[in-house]
């Protein structure tokens, strides 16, 4: 069995989508065992989300942005399907449209969409995606059928970024699947919690999807088809010399991607690492190229000549909070305040360095959130800042994270030294420096 996944742009338009189910017929008539993930079609996610955050202000436009949605899918159903088949599809994807249409004039009424509305907004998206798709294949002779993820990924309640009950999910995708041996066409990003609420798995969650069915089902592999060759050695729009890089470790994989490669979700990766299967990131508009294959033992041979570093990332808008205060030398538990402190607001921390002196602790975090740190640490340490043992948060904006990333660095000396010069002859300050213990 393998797992296929198609992202949004992969299905932006109907002519897209005509791409996409050729290559399927292929796999069809090979004879492959394969189960296919689809996002909602390119852009609709965000004009879910804009729509519900006009209606949620009393703004009427939301209307303008739901016609185009439905307008958008009927129109795509049309130019894909015929006779019976459309006759099908149509007054199911009308009914939808009016279930989101109610849901949004409530949100609308109330002048409030929580995550919870949220998340169900959301989950048009893929629902209709996926049951145009599942149509438009059984119309090229596949013998598919729609699967609503929502049956099978089970979660817990935080809604916009629910947690996934692994067990439980892997019992009920085993069980669909034994029951239901056609191909299965499933909803990318959305679960639905025990008591059956719908929820979503993080924006950009349908790689998560495709992973968790990989894993439930103990696929042989799982392909990742977007919109770009592959993981790259560093971002082709910073960078001239950018390489696609064929082989790659899961390890090597997530960081790349924690660190700004956007080319993969990065829990996906966990789930596939943990049952040892491979994934591929395949390029929809170039099917019969390469891309990338993420596994345990990358085929290094096959990869870029001495390639001790497999990529070079960034993200921008990173602030760097600093705590420090000689109150702090020696007396443990500064950390644990700090680092409770924002996780109570929910921020995340991307680095972390302290010095050896215990002088102070600086953490890089989204820029987003620099006002809501500023005011949750200073207010964690309100005493020691007026006995003056610390001093008020330290809050540095406009920074990046430039982030080297390669297994086979540990075996080799030099490479730090050779990424600091390369920054310093280019005039470059660096603020703060972590590696992994793993190197
Ligand atoms: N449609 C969702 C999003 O745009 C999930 C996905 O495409 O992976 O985030």
């Amino acid at each position: 069995m393998k797992v296929l996944k198609f992202g949004g742009s992969s299905v932006a338009k109907p002519e897209r989508i005509k791409g996409v189910v050729d290559i399927l017929k292929a796999y069809y008539s090979r004879g492959d065992r394969f189960t296919v993930v689809f996002s909602a079609f390119g852009g609709v996610t965000d004009a879910l989300i804009e729509m519900s955050t006009l209606a949620a202000k009393g703004d009427e436009t939301y209307t303008k942005i739901l016609a185009d949605f439905c307008q958008r899918h009927v129109a795509a159903a049309t130019e894909l399907l015929k006779g019976d088949l459309l006759n099908q599809v149509i007054p199911e994807l009308e009914n939808n449209n009016e279930v989101l249409k109610n849901l949004l004039y409530g949100i609308f009424l109330v002048r409030e969409a929580s995550p919870r509305t949220l998340d169900y907004v959301l989950s048009f998206g893929e629902r209709s995606s996926a049951f145009i798709i599942a149509f438009a294949l059984k119309q090229a002779g596949i013998d598919a059928s729609y699967l609503d993820a929502r049956k099978v990924i089970k979660t817990d309640s935080s809604f916009g970024s629910a947690k996934v009950d692994f067990e439980l999910s892997y019992e009920k995708i085993k069980e669909y699947y034994v029951q239901n041996p056609e191909i299965q066409i499933v909803t990318g990003f959305v679960g639905s919690t025990k008591g059956g609420l719908t929820t979503t798995l993080g924006r950009g969650g349908s790689d998560y999807t495709a992973a968790l069915l990989a894993a439930g089902l103990n696929a042989q592999s799982i392909e990742i088809w977007t919109d770009v060759d592959g993981m790259m050695t560093a971002d082709p729009r910073l960078s001239s010399n950018a390489r696609i890089i064929p082989h790659i470790s899961y390890h090597e994989a997530m960081e790349l991607s924690h660190f700004g490669a956007k080319v993969i979700y990065p829990p996906t990766i966990q789930p596939v690492m943990s049952k040892n299967i491979p994934v591929w990131i395949k390029n929809t508009f170039a099917p019969s190229d390469h891309g990338t294959i993420i596994s345990s033992t990358p085929n290094r041979e096959q990869g870029a000549p001495g390639n001790i570093v497999s990529g070079i990332s960034s993200i921008n808008n990173i602030v760097l909070i600093t705590l420090e205060g000689s109150g702090m030398i020696g007396i443990p538990g500064f950390s644990r305040r700090l680092f409770e402190a924002l996780s109570q607001e929910k921020i995340n921390v991307i680095l972390i360095t302290q010095s050896s002196s215990e002088h102070s602790i600086s953490v890089a975090i989204e820029g987003a959130m620099a006002v809501k740190a500023r005011q949750a640490v200073d207010h964690a340490f309100a005493n020691e800042i007026t006995l003056q043992k610390v001093e008020p948060l330290k809050v540095e904006e406009g920074l990046s994270i430039v982030a080297l990333v390669g297994e086979n660095m540990r075996n080799h000396t030099g490479i730090s030294g050779r990424m600091f010069s390369a920054m310093g002859r280019n005039g470059i300050n660096i603020r703060a420096i972590a590696q992994g213990s793993s190197e």
